[in-house]
């Protein structure tokens, strides 16, 4: 029977939940077992896809297609296990195929409730990610919210329904909670006891707990905690702050033993960790010399989880090449609104990145500081929106089109030289209905992306409306601008690169999804090499 290990979290949110429960899955596939990671998002929109970044963050795209939670991308990051669309479940799914059933009669003329038909319908949908594929031997549920959230109650019931049903060695409750320092440095267990308590109401007693700290939790601490919450004192753990990276805390969990703890009580024997994987990122990060200045030329840049995987894979990138990363956030309305993007840029910055974006605001910024970075040599990563920015600086400025635009930003210009894709123009709905997931990209022979990717075709994931418009691809091509990849079927520009650059390259798909610590995506690799060369 495959096990189930459902991550929760008290006291309050941002503790670290996300990267708790990856951490516990990487160490667990330190030792040689399958694991799959499903996160319960107790809003109800249906998926992430039409949230703001403001309310949200980042929108993590998976192979197939789904709009996910940013934690998937932490999953990602940490894990190997195949991400899908079923490792997201949202209130929204479950109740919308609730209601569903309803309609088609499926529930046989009973009333319809939230225990038991929402709770089964979550319940399914967690079993069904250990069926999905038939080698897993772990599942790892994250529960998103804290526990006494209103929200958060049908998943948390179906947690104890499960670890009720299953039985205690299948299904264990790791929670996660906060012991703050108070002013005259006291820590204190007192928010752990009540959030225990609240798990406890709940109907379910943790078996592990994880305490995030400012420091290692000393032994009389773990007992006192152990004490009130009927948790053994050797199943109580610390997070405690670093200064270091995230991933780090693998090796933190690992040192106290939490893969150990864990299989034991699941009653699993595995081979021993096998850490190297994460001691090597440490190393390199020990290792690191000179700084690199990548400027983010984009919109909300004032909340960090905007563009977690993109800051995540260039600081893959930076470990990968030995140079520490220095993220220079840039609003592109301030670029907009400056006379010349190098009062802002020049000095400033190694290296310019402009991230994937939605909506005309700021994007007269982006098109400045891609002309300055152009013209003035500068390494430049395009992606999705950044790559369509390169386009419409080209049309404009080189071509000497001066009204050139995306019909995004405006439906009337002379010159559309990015446009909607062809499928999408009798499209309604905003909900996942984007271009969306993984397809196949062919790199032209002699470009950065081949030489990055050194292997044809490669798979990247998309999430778009716009696209480079076909009609002025000759125009393009004959002007200098390098068209470096398509799809499989050619009807789509994939990738465009400036001539007489010394890396300026622009991609309508998202690297960042697949970046790892060990393995940096290759296009964010090779243009932190690019910036390296000078700094
Ligand atoms: N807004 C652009 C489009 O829909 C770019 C999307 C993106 O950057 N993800 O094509």
């Amino acid at each position: 029977m495959d096990k189930i290990i459902f991550v929760s979290g008290g006291v309050c949110s941002s503790l670290g939940k996300g990267v708790a429960a990856s951490s516990i899955g990487a160490l667990l596939e330190s030792r040689g077992l399958n694991v799959r990671m499903v996160k319960c998002d107790p809003y109800i929109n249906v998926d992430a896809g039409t949230m703001s970044p403001y309310q949200h963050g980042e929108v993590y795209v998976t192979d197939d297609g789904a709009e996910t939670d940013l934690d998937l991308g932490n999953y990602a990051r940490f894990t190997k296990g195949r991400l899908s669309r079923a490792s997201s479940i949202t209130t929204g799914q479950v109740y919308d195929s609730v209601i569903r059933k309803e309609r088609e009669g499926k529930y046989l003329g009973k009333c319809v409730q939230v225990i038991p038909h929402i709770t089964d319908e979550i319940k399914d949908r967690i079993l069904a990610v250990a069926k999905e594929e038939n080698d897993t031997d772990v599942v790892i549920v994250e529960i998103g919210g804290t526990v006494g959230d209103i929200e958060s109650i049908p998943f948390l019931e179906a947690a104890r329904q499960l670890i009720h049903e299953q039985g205690k060695s299948n299904a264990l409750s790791v929670h996660l909670t906060l012991i703050p320092k108070v002013a005259g440095g006291e820590l204190k267990t007192k928010p752990t006891q009540h959030s225990v308590k609240s798990m406890q109401e709940m109907g379910i007693q943790p078996d592990i707990l994880i305490c995030r700290s400012p420091v290692m939790l000393d032994e009389p601490t773990c007992k006192k905690i152990a004490l009130f919450t009927n948790v053994d004192i050797d199943a109580v753990f610390t997070s405690p702050d670093i200064s270091t990276t995230i991933y780090q805390i693998p090796i933190i969990f690992y040192e106290q033993k939490l893969d150990q703890v864990i299989l034991r009580k699941m009653g699993v024997e595995s081979r021993h960790a096998d850490m190297r994987s994460w001691n090597s990122v440490m190393e390199r990060y020990s290792a690191r010399q000179k700084k690199a200045r990548i400027g983010v030329v984009g919109k909300y840049m004032e909340i960090h989880d905007t563009y977690t995987s993109l800051y995540e894979a260039l600081f893959h990138a930076c470990l990968e090449n030995g140079v520490e990363v220095e993220l220079v956030k840039i609003d592109s309305s301030a670029i907009e609104e400056a006379q010349n993007a190098g009062s802002i840029l020049d000095g400033n910055v190694d290296g310019i990145l402009v991230p994937g974006g939605f909506g005309e605001r700021g994007t007269n910024g982006m098109v400045k500081a891609a002309v300055w970075a152009r013209e003035n040599k500068i390494p430049y990563l395009g992606i999705c929106l950044g790559m369509q920015i390169m386009v419409i600086d080209w049309a404009r400025n080189i071509l000497k089109w001066s009204d050139a635009d995306s019909t995004e930003f405006n439906p009337d210009t002379k010159y559309p030289v990015i446009s909607l894709l062809e499928e999408q123009v009798d499209i309604k709905n905003y909900g996942g209905t984007m271009r969306l997931g993984a397809s196949d990209v062919m790199p032209e022979d002699g470009t950065h992306i081949a030489s990055a990717y050194g292997k044809t075709p490669i798979s990247e994931r998309h999430r778009h409306r716009y696209e480079f418009s076909n009609q002025y691809r000759e125009e393009m091509k004959s002007s200098g601008l390098k068209l470096a990849a398509y799809n499989t079927d050619r009807s789509l520009v994939e990738c465009v690169e400036w001539p007489n650059h010394p890396w300026g390259v622009g991609v309508q798909f998202h690297p960042e999804y697949k970046s790892k610590p060990m393995k940096a995506a290759p296009l964010f690799r090779d243009f932190i090499a690019a910036v390296k060369k000078s700094v």
